[in-house]
């Protein structure tokens, strides 16, 4: 059987493009492997209430049991910890969630619209006149449009060798405790080696993140000590995460900027950070896969019926996002005066203006 889309990929950007393609009457495979145990990445805004609206997911959200995110207190240009309300936000507070949890609901939702998953890894895929075929331990499938929603891994991107621009290296070391605090609030907090967060998880945990750069994140991935003592070292953090144990071992990931020179091209696309990845300063990045499994989906609907007018709409709204991204990092790292010569803030007071 040939299906009309195969989407690779089963987390946030993958669930949803797949159940949105089945919606529109396309016959969709989605396959890829959900996530198991803790992934970071926890923290929605409430911006992204309207978003799940429209795609018909606020109860799929419910469902993930969330906690609700009130606001953040940031110690970022001083040593004070300053507050952000999101009371006073009109689309209210945002969520806390528990990843691989809210994930799975979003998946079951695409399943319950009809979409079959086949849970596996895409080890090849190869193009022939017809579209493509897309190679697993489970078989061989073919379709005539791929969507690529395989994250930061870029499955597509690097078997057709797609162009990517990368924003200064970022890594993001982090794990996750107990959480012994009853403030629900993000704390973020600067120091000399990079920036730290805290929040909280679902299920009584909160997870604890240093984001460097990557000589400084090899040196704690390799005596995981030093990872502990800097959180101690914290002038605010620390407060938060004073359970000395419980704590799960050191995971690190890369987490600077990235995106596809362009994010689609004949018979295929990509959505969410396979297309455009973002600094988790920016707190953008499930909004993105959000928002680009809803316009990728129509973009990939239009192609399918012949509407090649569309075709460059989908670019130019990412194009459009990424520029108003790099201003706003750009525009946070420079209004972080401290520590002038550590080389973490002096590679990043530089980032481009917009590409
Ligand atoms: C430390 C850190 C903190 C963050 N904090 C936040 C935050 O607070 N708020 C926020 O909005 N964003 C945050 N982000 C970003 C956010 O997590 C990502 O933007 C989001 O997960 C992107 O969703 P996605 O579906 O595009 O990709 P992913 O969630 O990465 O999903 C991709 C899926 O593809 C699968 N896959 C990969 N290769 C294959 C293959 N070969 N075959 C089949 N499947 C494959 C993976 O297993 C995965 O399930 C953070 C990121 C980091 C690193």
């Amino acid at each position: 059987m040939r299906f009309d889309a195969l989407v690779i990929g089963a987390g946030t950007a993958g669930a949803v493009t797949a159940r949105q393609l089945h919606r529109a009457g396309l016959c969709t495979l989605l396959v890829g492997r959900p996530a198991t145990g803790f992934k970071p990445g926890e923290s929605l805004p409430g911006a992204a209430r309207p978003l799940l609206r429209d795609l018909d997911l606020l109860t799929a959200l419910e469902h993930s049991a969330p906690l609700p995110h009130l606001g953040n207190l940031a110690s970022w240009d001083s040593d004070d910890l300053i507050p952000t309300d999101f009371i006073q936000d009109p689309n209210g507070p945002g969520w806390h969630l528990d990843r691989p949890r809210f994930d799975a609901c979003l998946l079951e939702a695409a399943r319950n619209t009809g979409v079959p998953l086949v849970a596996t890894e895409v080890k090849q895929v190869e193009r022939d006149a017809e579209g493509w075929r897309v190679g697993t331990d489970a078989g061989e499938f073919t379709a005539r449009f791929l969507v690529d929603a395989s994250g930061r891994h870029g499955v597509l991107r690097r078997r057709l060798g797609l162009a990517r621009v990368c924003d200064t290296p970022l890594v993001a070391v982090y794990a996750s405790g107990p959480d012994t605090q009853a403030d629900r609030r993000t704390v973020l907090e600067a120091t000399a080696e990079g920036w730290w967060y805290s929040a909280p998880l679902p299920g009584g945990r909160r997870v604890a993140v240093l984001h460097t750069d990557s000589a400084h994140a090899s040196q704690l991935v390799h005596a995981q000590r030093l990872w502990h003592q800097g959180l101690a070292a914290t002038r605010h953090l620390h407060r938060l995460c004073d359970s000395a144990s419980g704590w799960t071992p050191l995971s690190a990931t890369g987490a600077g900027g990235t995106a596809l020179r362009t994010p689609q091209g004949q018979g295929w696309l990509a959505v969410g950070d396979a297309a455009l990845a973002f600094d988790p300063l920016s707190s953008q990045g499930i909004f993105n896969a959000l928002y680009t499994a809803l316009r990728g989906a129509q973009a990939v609907v239009a192609q399918c019926s012949g509407d090649t007018a569309s075709a460059g709409a989908y670019s130019a709204q990412l194009q459009q996002v990424r520029q108003q991204y790099l201003l706003r990092v750009r525009h946070y790292y420079q209004s972080q005066p401290r520590w002038p010569q550590a080389p973490f803030w002096r590679l990043r007071r530089d980032l481009p203006s917009g590409r």
